[in-house]
């Protein structure tokens, strides 16, 4: 048997004996059902809202008029938030994104009904037990997301839930019901109507689950329609012999190798770097000799094309610019030698400032999935990022300078051992001292840099 927590149940208890009826619904019911974590807890009543209120703050529990339009007030209760929705029905949608009115009832079937998917659309009661009209318990056991009702209108009243089907899907690890798939196939393009900052939230909620790279093999009709760009690379040939697979194939590869290499703890930047990393290539093919292609400059043109569909999925910019980073510099060629570490290190402390240790262990992450997607040949590729982490590792640790401030000398410093005025000779002698300090021309001491300063601190100026 399930057991509430005891602040929900203190809700219920509320409630009811201020005569309304009231249920525990929606994901709390699922994920207990699937012994899953929960992470929080979902409460419908008959109460109007307005009742519901009178009767927790008359209890003493605070509750915040959080949703008051769709019936939603928050109540806290010992510091644990636990959502109260009056059971309501969708009025009519008209546009495919929402509906023109909501009603509310009083009967909790006919609220669950509105849902979306059978396993949503559970309610639970600690006296009463599991209340279950669409038999979502049953389609829990088979492993299958099912639509409430008939799949075909319930995906033309709200395109978005095409969406929420494929990411139910990836997160519980279950197929779509095929007459659920036909709707979602054939709704796919009703997205175009959904507002771009529900669908980012459906497509980050995705990628939280680290089941990307299947849902982009099964579910093409319905990501193509939530980005576009994504289209472009299914079936994008790569003829070079890198590659056994299509752009789209190799793209999904990555995303499984990105969570293996990560033991499925990956950031979500670095899941939408997976995702976008080569989102620029199909723009960017040239035909060499003997019929192979070759992609010129394509991580910029990735980065750029990532860059406009992150925005317009309003992604937020603490998750988009380090995305942005990764896809930038997963393709930069690097030699076996610590210059290259070190312009890594720069590029990325320049692209995502502070995030720069981090993001390089996982920067090689991304590239070892690269590797690992690529034609058996070049999987070995593997082998030489595992050198390159191992000479960042040890940089890192040894406090390597990025930036002229992280330099052991000062302006003040240089001014003073060349007889300087402030200006922008100073900067360009910090930044030589830095280039020197990379390529292990003096070392990174501030008693040898002020010497190397001394010594070579105006070469640059005599240039400019
Ligand atoms: P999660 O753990 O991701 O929060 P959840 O089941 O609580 O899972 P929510 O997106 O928080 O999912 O939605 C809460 C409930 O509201 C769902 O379980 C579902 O019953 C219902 N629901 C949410 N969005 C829709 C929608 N677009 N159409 C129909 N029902 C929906
Ligand atoms: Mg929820």
């Amino acid at each position: 048997g399930l057991a509430a927590p005891p602040e929900a149940g203190f809700v219920l208890r509320t409630l009811e004996d201020a005569g309304h009826s009231a249920w525990v619904v929606g994901g709390w019911v699922r994920d207990s059902l699937l012994g899953r974590p929960v992470h929080d807890v979902d409460v419908a009543t008959s109460a109007r809202w307005e009742d519901g209120a009178r009767a927790l703050r008359a209890a003493g529990i605070p509750v915040v008029e959080t949703g008051t339009a769709h019936g939603t007030v928050t109540a806290v209760v010992g510091g644990v938030p636990v959502e109260v929705t009056t059971y309501r029905v969708d009025g009519a949608y008209s546009d495919a994104r929402h509906p023109d009115a909501v009603r509310f009832v009083d009967s909790v079937d006919d609220d669950l009904a509105r849902r979306d998917l059978t396993v949503n659309a559970m309610a639970w009661h600690p006296e009463r037990g599991l209340r279950d009209p669409f038999g979502g318990r049953d389609d829990l056991a088979r492993g299958l997301v099912r639509a409430v009702g008939d799949p075909d209108a319930r995906m033309a009243e709200d395109a978005l839930r095409v969406l929420r089907a494929v990411r139910f899907s990836a997160r519980l690890g279950f197929s779509v019901e095929p007459a659920t798939q036909a709707a979602v196939d054939a709704h796919a393009p009703g997205l175009r109507h959904v507002s771009r900052e529900r669908i980012g939230s459906e497509l980050r909620a995705l990628l939280a689950t680290g089941r990307g790279g299947g849902a982009l093999r099964t579910q093409r009709p319905a990501l193509f329609c939530a980005v576009p760009e994504l289209a472009a690379m299914d079936g994008f040939p790569q003829r070079t012999p890198y590659h056994s697979m299509d752009v789209l194939g190799h793209v999904a590869r990555v995303m499984d190798y990105v969570e293996v290499y990560t033991g499925g703890t990956a950031t979500e930047h670095l899941r939408w770097a997976a995702l976008l990393h080569d989102v620029g290539k199909p723009d960017r093919l040239t035909y060499g000799p003997e019929d192979t292609a070759h992609f010129f400059g394509h991580p910029a043109r990735s980065r750029d094309i990532a860059r406009e569909v992150m925005a317009r999925l309003a992604v937020p910019r603490a998750v988009a610019v380090p995305a942005l980073a990764l896809v930038r510099l997963h393709d930069r060629p690097v030699a076996d030698d610590d210059r290259s570490v070190t312009s890594i290190l720069r590029d990325l402390d320049r692209l995502a400032p502070a995030m720069a240790p981090g993001l390089f262990f996982e920067l090689m992450a991304l590239k070892r999935a690269d590797a690992a997607g690529k034609a058996p040949a070049y999987r070995g590729y593997a082998v030489e990022v595992d050198a390159l982490e191992a000479r960042g590792r040890a940089l890192l640790t040894a406090g390597v300078p990025l930036r002229p401030s992280d330099l052991a000398v000062s302006g003040a410093d240089v001014m003073g051992a060349l007889g300087l005025p402030p200006g922008p000779a100073v900067g360009r002698a910090l930044r030589a001292a830095l280039d020197a300090v990379h390529r292990g021309e003096v070392g990174p001491g501030r008693d040898e840099l002020l010497r190397w300063i001394e010594e070579h601190g105006d070469d640059s100026s005599v240039c400019g």
